[in-house]
This record gives structure tokens, sequence and C-alpha cells, in this order.
């Protein structure tokens, strides 16, 4: 350490870093995934490109931080539905929520797979959309050589512990080619501020500290071999796994690199699969039980029917699936031995 906390050498070594990994002009780090999203719209508020109540879409099927981001940059969030089979936004729900209030996509590359970027970045051109990528939990997918968080205007990463590139805290970043937007959220994260004690706009404090930083300069380079590592025991899974109650997700295909953060299966007998395998000491998590228009938090608002939605929230089940993982084989007895 060089007695410099906030804001030094570490810092911006790590926003050239994964910029580089990725392959985007800017990485602004910031104090975590939501203000990465949160900033991101609040920029492009503060440029005039979006204005206040315009609505932008999302998953129902998302982290409740989605959702949050849009409300907390006074915006209006609009729910479409995903594709059951990919877990992503539909692209022809997207379309049919599309009005003219619309301004902004916002898909989710969930689980770690990417969201249809080709089709949704039709959509966003065909009705002048900004297109914002929630790639909190999708370090490091690519299709052909491009990373998530490079298709759409800008992306919001988290680096909370839990995800694929994970912080010993709470970090995230933001990444953008758009040179006016990097400038923007670089001086909102920093109290509005480009130049100390003077504030050119009402800003936060959301910093990525130097000790955050420095571990996840050390982490990154072993990204690539991590998501392999999660790539192999996925298709372990998928091609050992063997059961009718129990749906596999898709391996990817055409270039296409998952980066499998949760693995996530689909049973309509999810609760039951869960206390067999709880028996089997295996631990599964659900996400998400409750998507964001069940969520007290926005019961004020009059949403559309979102049955696959509801459908998906009470049948995924995300087995246990992780770099170093000890038994991948007694995951795949305890399913193949589950029964009805
Ligand atoms: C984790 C996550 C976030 C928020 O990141 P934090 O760092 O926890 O604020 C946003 N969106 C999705 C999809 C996430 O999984």
């Amino acid at each position: 350490m060089r007695g410099w906390f906030i804001q030094g050498e570490e810092l911006t070594e790590f926003e050239k870093e994964f910029a580089a990994f990725c392959g985007v002009p800017h990485c602004i780090g910031v104090g975590n995934g939501l203000d990465a999203l949160t900033l991101i719209l609040r920029g492009y508020v503060e440029l005039g490109c979006l204005s206040l109540r315009d609505e932008v879409i999302l998953p129902a099927n998302t982290f409740v931080a989605t959702a949050l981001a849009v409300s907390h940059a006074g915006l209006t969030p609009v729910l479409a539905e995903p594709d059951a089979d990919t877990f992503n936004l539909d692209p022809y729900s997207v379309a049919s929520r599309i009005g003219s209030r619309t301004r902004a996509l916002m898909p989710v590359h969930l689980y770690g797979r990417l969201a249809n970027m080709v089709a949704l970045k039709t959509l966003a051109e065909e009705h002048g959309l900004l297109l914002i990528e929630d790639a909190a939990q999708a370090h490091g997918a690519s299709l052909g050589d491009r990373h998530a968080g490079t298709f759409g205007d800008a992306a919001g990463f988290s680096f909370f512990p839990g995800k694929n590139l994970g912080a010993l805290g709470d970090g995230g970043a933001i990444l953008t080619a758009d040179d006016a937007l990097a400038d923007c959220v670089t001086s909102l994260r920093n109290y509005g501020s480009s130049r100390k004690y003077h504030h050119e706009r009402q800003g936060i404090n959301s910093r990525l500290d130097e000790l955050q930083a420095a571990f996840l300069r050390i982490k990154l380079r072993a990204l690539t071999a991590d998501i392999a590592e999660r790539d192999a025991l996925a298709r372990l899974y998928c091609t050992n796994i063997r059961n009718p109650h129990i749906d596999l997700p898709d391996l990817p295909t055409d270039g296409e690199a998952h980066a499998w953060h949760l693995f996530v299966v689909r049973s309509q007998h999810r609760d039951a699969l869960r206390a067999h395998l709880h028996a089997a000491d295996i631990e599964t998590l659900i996400h998400y039980p409750i998507p964001i228009h069940r969520q007290p938090a926005y019961a004020a608002i009059d949403w559309p029917p979102l049955p696959v939605s509801d459908a998906l929230a009470s049948s995924v089940l995300s087995l246990p699936l992780y770099p170093g993982l000890v038994d991948p084989q007694q995951v795949i007895e305890a399913c193949n031995s589950f029964k009805i």
C-alpha cells in the first residue's frame, strides 16, 4: 500500500485492466453494482439523454437491483417477460412493451448467460433507445470476441464477493465507450466533482477503494481459468444429470461462452427436489423466488400479467457450481435419484 486508500494507483490500474479485458475504452470503478447501474442512468439524465419518469424496460425475473437503479434515477421501470429456456429477456415481449415514453432497454445477462443482444440492439436502434447492460452476473461471458458489457451504450458490473469476479467486500464498475458518459459518471461517483472542492453536479460518494481494487487485479488474472472450470462443471452436469423431473439449461452454441455464474435447472417439483438434495447434504438456492412485480416495494404499480416470470419463480433451482467444487458426482447422483 502506498498510504493512498482512495482513488489511487490500484484503482486506476484495475480500471485499465478490466476495460482491456472486456474490450471497451472506459471503466469507472464504483462502490457496488447497484450504484454502477444507477449512475449510468443518472449520467444519461444529466447529459439530457433521459428525462425524469422516462420508461426503461427490464426483465421481471431479475435481482431487485436492476429495478431499483431505474427507480433511484427517477425513471419508471417497465417489466417484460423472459424466454423460459434461456431465462433472458424475450425480444418479442420487449417489443410489446415499447411505448411513447420508452427511452431505454436494460437487459440482464442472467446467471452469466448473454441476453439476446443482437435482437435487443436491433430493437434499440429501430426505436432510438439507449441499451444498458446489467452485467453484474456475467463477467467474462462472450459472443465471438465480444464480452458482456460491450454490446450496449454502457454496462454495470458488480464485484460483490459471490459474483464471478468478486472482491472481499462491495465493489462495482461502469463500462462504456461513450466519452461524455464516462466523464459524467466519473464526476457523479465523486460528489459531482472533477476538481477538488468544485462541484459541477449533485453527485454521490461511491468508491471502489484501493484494497478492493488491488485484490480484484489479482482475481482478474484467474477469471478466464475460473470460467473454464465453471464451464467444465456445467457440461458434466448437462451430460450426466438424467431425470424426467429436472429440466437442464441449454449449453450455448455458435461462438457463445456462458460465464455460468449460476447453474439453474427447472422442476415442476422444485420444493420437493430441493428437500431431497438438502437431505443428501447438497445446498441449493433459488434465484429468484419473488419476481419484481410481486415485491412489496413495487406493489404500487399496476403491472400487466407476467406468467412466464411467475412460472420461473416457482420452478427454478440453482445447483452448486463454483471453481473448486469438490464432489460434482454427489450432486449428479442426488439429482438422478430424485423421485416423485
Ligand atoms: C448482484 C447484482 C446486482 C447488484 O450488485 P451489488 O454489487 O450487490 O449492488 C445487480 N444486478 C444483478 C443482476 C445482480 O445479480
